[in-house]
Parts: structure tokens; C-alpha cells; sequence
């Protein structure tokens, strides 16, 4: 590690700093597209390591913050996908560390897939030239943007119409049903796979009932969302850390934060846009970084980015220029 390197991550002591991907190998490459090597989560374990990073569960970092002159990365993951167990936990009981999985309540198990998950499948099997004629025939039916691009008219359907437009495209292009696809290829962890991850050290967290878009609920649908999420993983015996991961990252309004997470019982939200200084125990609201682009995160990525964000936040509120220096 440069010295310019070492320099830029002593700029980062005291943090907490969230670490999330989605699959892991190439099992789940056709499930889901996104996602990391093998390889890649070793290195970014061990260059973690070598920087001076310890791993926590997220539950444990939120306590520990703020150790002063500490480095802490949590390593998460969102969906819930089986890759999890086949591919990462080998790799994490090798290095011992920890994972704090956000799980999607309809899958748990594999009952039931989410609609991004069936979209991603929907697009697999049929081309844009199949696809676009036929949302321009249901685009009134689901309330569709009919005249945008193909993933912007998918991804326009209103939340409370989302399940059934995707119902239907299957239905329409792939060629097995929801129910023997799930049973045949078991794209989420099962309940053994989610005992043996916990006995190895991984936690459970909330990512939504259904992956809903919070920037387009009420806040009475978040509520559900995030009470549904919870008591599905109750039922199933595990009691979820207190800690909800937007789906696509995408906030609500800042406002509501506090209520939600009092109401909800949860701790704190976590977003995608993570800026220094960010992640204290008192804020509603946590940000992580993706692994996905980059896997190995340079110091831009680290340090300089997030810099710039808080510096393009204060610009926006005078406000945050005071914060910045009560939490530095
Ligand atoms: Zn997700």
C-alpha cells in the first residue's frame, strides 16, 4: 500500500465504513447479473486488513462508534441470495469475519421472488423488440410511462401494480412457472443455510417485504414494508438486527426518518451515498459503498468523493457546515 494510500485512509480513523455487494461467484450470475468474484471478496478482505480495518457486524459497529483513532468496516449483503452461503461463507470463515445480510422478507426461503428479481429474469428471455410492443399494450392497465426507454417503462410501474405486471410478463415470456423455478434453482438462502450462516457468525437485517422504491411509498406502506419484513424473520426464528437497507438505495424524505425509525423499531436506514463524517450512532441515517463498480475501493472512492459530498452538502445547507465540525 502507497504511502499517498495509507495517508488517505489515516483520514478515515474513527469511521465506521459499510461495505455491500449482492452475489458472490459466478453461480448466480444468470439470477443475478451484479455482484462480485470470489476473488474479489478475498482481496478486499485482506487489502481491509492490511489498511488497518477490523470487521464488526453491523449491530456491533453501531456500539462501537465513535472509537477514536479505530478503522471498523462492516461487510453486507442485500437480498438475501443463496451465493451467500455457497460461495462466501467458505471465504469468511477462512478470514473470520462477520456478515450482516438485509433479507427480503417474500423471499425468504425461496416462497415467493421479488419483482426485480423477476424482471431481471423477464429480460432474459425476451428481447426489447418482444417486450416494448407489449407494454405498450398493457401500459394504460399498469400505469406505464409507455413513450420512455425499456428499463425506465419497467421500472414506472406504480409500487402497488408492481407484483402483478411482473406476474403477467412472466407469464407471458419465461418459459417455467414462478413456483418450479424457485424449487429448481433455490435462488435465496434456505432457513439451514441461514442457521449455518449465523452459527458462523452472520446477523439478519431488513431490506423490505417486497424491495419497494421508499422514494415512492407513503409513509404508512413503509411501515408495512418494514413490520411485514421483521415478522416474516421472527417467524422463521431469527430476530433482525436493528437496521433497514433502502432498496436500489433509494431514501425517503429525510423528514420522516426519525418517526420511521421509532415506529419501526430500527435504529438507523441505510443509504448509498456515503460521506466523511457519516455513520454516528446518533444519525437515522447510515450510507454504505457499493463493491459492485469497484471493488477494491481507491482513496478516491474513500476518502475523496465522500469528502466532496459533505463539502457539496454544506454548500446546499449552511447548517451542515456547523455539523461537520461538531462531528469531525
Ligand atoms: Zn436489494
Amino acid at each position: 500500500m502507497s504511502i499517498l494510500h495509507k495517508i488517505g485512509i489515516s483520514a478515515l480513523q474513527g469511521s465506521v465504513l459499510l461495505f455491500y455487494f449482492h452475489s458472490v461467484g459466478s453461480s448466480q450470475r444468470e439470477f443475478y447479473p451484479g455482484g462480485i468474484s470470489c476473488d474479489a471478496l478475498r482481496q478486499l478482505i485482506e487489502y481491509l486488513h492490511d489498511a488497518g480495518f477490523s470487521f464488526r457486524r453491523l449491530s456491533e459497529a453501531y456500539h462501537s462508534v465513535p472509537e477514536k483513532g479505530r478503522l471498523v468496516a462492516v461487510l453486507c449483503s442485500d437480498d438475501g441470495l443463496a451465493s451467500v452461503y455457497h460461495e462466501a461463507l467458505p471465504i469468511l470463515r477462512e478470514y473470520k469475519v462477520p456478515l450482516t445480510v438485509f433479507v427480503v422478507g417474500k423471499c425468504l426461503d425461496n416462497r415467493a421472488m421479488a419483482w426485480n428479481h423477476k424482471l431481471i429474469q423477464i429480460c432474459r428471455h425476451a428481447s426489447e423488440e418482444q417486450l416494448l410492443p407489449y407494454l405498450q399494450k398493457v401500459c394504460n392497465r399498469y400505469h406505464l410511462r409507455a413513450e420512455a426507454q425499456l428499463s425506465q417503462c419497467l421500472f414506472s410501474v406504480p409500487d402497488s401494480g408492481k407484483d402483478a405486471f411482473c406476474d403477467e410478463l412472466w407469464e407471458e415470456f419465461c418459459p417455467t412457472d414462478q413456483s418450479s423455478y424457485l424449487a429448481e434453482h433455490e435462488p435465496f438462502l434456505t432457513l439451514p443455510m441461514m442457521r449455518e450462516l449465523s452459527e458462523a457468525g452472520a446477523e439478519f437485517a431488513l431490506h423490505s417485504h417486497s424491495h419497494a422504491d421508499f422514494s415512492r411509498l407513503d409513509y404508512r406502506q413503509m411501515l408495512h414494508e418494514i413490520r411485514h419484513n421483521r415478522d416474516i424473520l421472527s417467524d422463521s426464528g431469527y430476530k433482525p438486527a436493528p437496521f433497514f437497507a433502502f432498496p436500489y438505495g433509494r431514501e425517503c424524505d429525510r423528514n420522516l426518518l426519525p418517526n420511521l425509525c421509532r415506529e419501526a423499531s430500527i435504529k438507523a436506514c441505510l443509504g448509498l451515498r456515503y460521506r466523511i463524517t457519516d455513520n454516528r450512532q446518533q444519525s437515522p441515517l447510515w450510507q454504505r459503498i457499493s463493491l459492485e463498480h469497484c471493488t477494491i475501493p481507491s482513496v478516491k472512492e474513500l476518502v475523496l468523493k465522500p469528502a466532496l459530498r459533505r463539502v457539496k452538502d454544506a454548500l446546499v445547507s449552511p447548517n451542515v457546515i456547523s455539523s461537520m465540525f461538531r462531528l469531525v
